[in-house]
């Protein structure tokens, strides 16, 4: 019986796909990559902000008419099931069963029983989101180490969705990490809706990189979404001095104006400003970031507070995602005041102001020599080489910046020393290093 999974969201959920994939292969089902061959396709969906949950109800639509056309069953899991389980259950009857998260380890009932022509839905249950094993690692392996949140940003679905904070044994974190290490993967990207909050017992993020990075081999540590008031000293000693965690901190600040980080329930911009001031004594720092444009009590002049910070820290990365009114969070009762094509105007300032800053740091890395894990390769050929596509330390998957190598041998799943040559777009293009 062969499975097809789709995941849209973040990479917590494609941690949730590969946990699918392990148990499904382990209890004999085929995990095809080709939809062709699929007999049952798994959606797995993101539900915390509109745009995902437009896109997640495309992709349902997009799988009934592929149901119609050959017969394929549909299972929708993910975020929007959990948080819409029944409306999705009475809205698309041609969805075989809905599944709420955390039901990883049940999905070979799961798909027995809509093989034998059942339809459901199956709640979620939210104890079990961490426990699930990958049999397969990537290259490139998310380390999902807690999942849940306990801060309480007001704009934020995804507390209701994914509960509370839980996090993983440490114990379990190093057998894990030892077992894909041995398996190829070289870059270890560490997740969490909130990674400073982790901590078991008196064990906390600080313990588990110096654990981490005690293990030998050749492999790189990174950390995505530190909340900025858990940025201390400590945490920037342990970035700065163990070798194999890359000095690349993404820590989403979401907005600068006091006001309308009062209004998120989030830290003010004092907090923001001392996080930012202490990530930078880390030597060669890549600060990467993210902001909520539109939030309803953002006025004119806040967003002009948001430029001038800006174009004053010049930051290396930053995302900018238009304000989403989410039912069920506080900030739903604040409406959502400010129309569309402004936040559109606001976001494409941002957006072109921020382009200049981040293109201008490109520039200045042209001849300059960085170690690249390439992790794939183009079907075509220039000057008779291969096209290999990798990141430097600076760059996260599918979010920043790729570098483009030719070369005659093989480099695939290799860490390779390059000089960057020249810019294209964000991305660069670089020559192997040869001493
Ligand atoms: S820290 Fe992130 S996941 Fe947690 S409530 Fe805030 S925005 Fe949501």
């Amino acid at each position: 019986m062969n499975i097809y999974i789709h995941t849209l969201g973040c990479f917590k959920n494609e941690v949730d796909s590969s946990g699918i994939a392990t148990i499904l292969r382990s209890s004999g089902f085929n995990v095809v990559e080709d939809i062709n061959r699929a007999d049952v396709v798994i959606l797995n969906t993101c539900g915390f902000i509109r745009p995902a949950k437009e896109e997640s109800i495309s992709y349902i639509w997009r799988f009934i008419e592929r149901k119609r056309k050959t017969g394929v069953r549909l299972i929708v899991t993910g975020c929007l099931a959990q948080r819409y389980l029944k409306e999705l259950f009475d809205e698309f009857p041609e969805v075989d069963a809905v599944v709420g998260l955390g039901n990883i380890r049940e999905f070979p009932n799961i798909i027995n029983r809509v093989l034998s022509g059942d339809r459901f839905v199956k709640d979620g249950s939210l104890d079990n989101l961490l426990k699930f094993e990958i049999d397969r690692p990537s290259l490139v392996y998310y380390l999902k180490i807690a999942d849940g949140c306990n801060n309480r940003c007001r704009y934020c679905a995804i507390p209701l969705i994914r509960g509370n904070l839980q996090v993983k044994n440490p114990e379990e974190i190093l057998r894990e990490v030892e077992g894909v290490l041995a398996k190829g993967s070289r870059e270890l990207i560490l997740v969490a809706q909130d990674l400073t909050s982790y901590r078991y017992k008196d064990y906390n993020l600080v313990d588990l990189l110096k654990d981490l990075n005690s293990i030998a081999g050749e492999f790189w540590i990174r950390l995505m979404y530190l909340y900025p008031s858990r940025v201390d000293e400590t945490l920037i000693e342990a970035i700065a001095n163990l070798d194999k965690v890359v000095k690349y901190v993404d820590i989403p600040l979401q907005h600068i104006d006091d006001s309308v980080l009062a209004s998120m329930g989030r830290p003010g911009r004092e907090v923001a400003e001392r996080a930012v001031r202490l990530v930078r004594e880390i030597p060669d720092v890549i600060i990467r970031t993210s902001f909520i444009i539109g939030y309803p009590t953002e006025t004119q002049t806040a967003f002009e507070n948001l430029l001038e910070f800006l174009s004053r820290e010049r930051l290396h990365r930053v995302g900018f995602f238009i304000y989403s009114q989410e039912e069920g969070t506080p900030a739903y009762e604040l409406g959502d005041p400010i129309p569309d094509r402004v936040k559109r105007f606001r976001v494409k300032r941002a957006q072109i102001l921020q382009e200049k800053i981040t293109l201008d740091f490109h520039k200045n890395l042209i001849g300059k020599r960085f170690k690249v894990l390439v992790e794939n390769k183009l079907d075509r050929t220039i000057d008779g080489c291969k096209i290999f596509i990798g990141r430097t330390y600076m760059d996260a998957p599918e979010i920043d910046s790729r570098v483009f190598i030719k070369s005659e041998e093989d480099i695939l799943g290799k860490f390779v020393d390059t000089i960057i040559e020249r810019l294209e777009g964000y991305d660069f293009w670089g020559r192997l290093w040869r001493d």
